[in-house]
């Protein structure tokens, strides 16, 4: 018999689930338990040796079940079907998004420690840094997809802190701009600061365009997180998070997850391993309808400007990073309506089809305005810096069928009423 290996896709029905355990179920039950019974004791000594590291594992041996903080086969069926989508040697899902996030900064940074992040970031990481981080004496400071390897290196220099820089935290694309951030120039500053016994670890929050679009690890990145919440659950009806890296580094985050109890049910698990059946196609069928919407933007004389990366001019230095590390342009839209405010709000209240929700990378089509919702916290500085204006909308697009949204879409804007100054002249309607 010839050797083959199978794409992700065709694993997510069946990996690392062995229906002879379970009375011969095709699908996993949902081990709504909160302990395992041990067959000896010895073998409960054994188990515990490996969860609490007290000796090394021995060749083909596995933890095994011993409580459902630790472990659960929905928690790691899971965890082993997300590790083939990023090519990761291990995984721990969390109860959310934040809490994924949370921990990784709480587990490689200290007090004293100098943080790195791009900007913007999403709210809740955006809090967490700003408010919380300070409190244990970690400092953080910010860059954006406008500087340059040299700019960012100087930065850390100039700092006063280069020789406690600890991680490098960067979300690609930035929410809600479509801005990307280079991964590879991220590790080589972290190169530059980090040495053998002090690595300064690359983490990438890989939400909007995972995981199937990009693969961070692939790029020099230590760490990928996830809010589970968006594409990987997909149906608007849980919150979860996802880390996943090498066995090195997912050792420390387990053992905090262990000890933060921050780890997702074994429902929620249940949930997200049938959301993961779909996952490819729910994606790219969001991605097709994406792509039409954001070009019937672009010519829309209602809008000023679309933020896609599917519409990024060939010969940008943008584009040349988006060839580099995407596969997809994704099914995040952003664009500025002509007006402010007013015009948006008309736009998002005679939508129809499109939820006005907050959320992303759902089945359906979600609308909201980033200035005074999931951006309202961010100072206004930064807002006008990142282009984070009243007349921006963010788009998440769904798996409905393209002519619905487009005449949704359509329908809405027709019903803006522009200010007067923004209507076209007469004259430039007739040619
Ligand atoms: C939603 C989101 C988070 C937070 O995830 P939760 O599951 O809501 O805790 C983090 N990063 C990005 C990019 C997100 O969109």
């Amino acid at each position: 018999m010839s050797k083959h290996t199978y794409a992700p896709e065709s694993l997510m029905m069946s990996f690392g689930y062995k229906p002879e355990l379970s009375e011969g179920a095709i699908k996993s039950p949902i081990f709504q338990t909160s302990t395992f019974v041990f067959k000896t004791a010895e073998e409960g000594k054994a188990y515990f040796e490996l969860a609490y590291g007290l000796r090394d594992k021995a060749q083909h041996e596995e933890l095994g079940l011993i409580y459902s903080r630790i472990n659960n086969p929905n928690l790691e069926i899971l965890e082993n079907r997300l590790c083939l989508w990023d090519k990761a040697e291990d995984c721990a899902v969390f109860e959310s998004g934040m809490s994924a996030i949370s921990t990784v900064l709480l587990e490689f940074l200290k007090p004293g420690d100098l943080l790195l992040f791009s900007s913007p970031v999403y709210g809740g990481t955006d809090h967490f840094i700003h408010h919380f981080l300070p409190k244990i004496g970690v400092e953080a400071l910010a860059f954006d997809a406008n500087d340059s390897y040299e700019d960012i290196v100087q930065r850390v220099q100039t700092s006063g802190k280069a020789n406690r820089l600890a991680m490098i935290y960067a979300e690609t694309p930035a929410n809600p701009t479509n801005a990307i951030i280079d991964i590879e120039c991220c590790r080589k500053v972290a190169d530059i600061f980090g040495t053998q016994d002090q690595r300064v670890h690359v983490a990438i929050d890989n939400t909007y365009m995972g995981p199937l679009w990009s693969h961070p690890l692939q790029h020099g990145a230590d760490i990928v997180i996830y809010s589970a919440t968006k594409y990987i659950g997909g149906h608007s009806d849980l919150i979860a998070g996802a880390v996943l890296g090498n066995a090195a580094v997912m050792q420390r985050v387990r053992v905090l997850r262990t000890f933060l109890g921050n780890m997702a049910s074994p429902n929620t698990c249940w949930l997200l391993l049938r959301s993961l059946e779909t996952l490819k196609v729910r994606m790219e069928q969001q991605m097709r309808n994406a792509k039409v919407v954001a070009q019937m933007l672009a010519n829309h004389p209602k809008v000023e400007r679309v933020h896609y990366l599917g519409l990024l001019e060939p010969d940008s230095q943008q584009y040349a990073l988006y060839q580099k590390q995407y596969n997809a342009p994704g099914a995040m839209i952003s664009f500025d309506i002509q007006g402010g405010e007013a015009q948006a709000f008309q736009f998002l209240n005679h939508l129809r089809l499109f939820k006005l929700a907050v959320s992303l990378g759902s089945t359906e089509g979600l609308a909201q305005h980033p200035a005074t919702m999931t951006h309202a916290g961010v100072d206004s500085a930064t807002k006008q810096k990142m282009g984070i204006s009243s007349q921006l909308i963010r788009l998440s697009i769904g798996v409905e069928n393209a002519e619905d949204i487009l005449w949704d879409i359509g329908q809405a804007l027709e019903q803006v009423d522009l200010p007067t100054e923004a209507l076209p002249k007469v004259e430039a309607m007739v040619v």
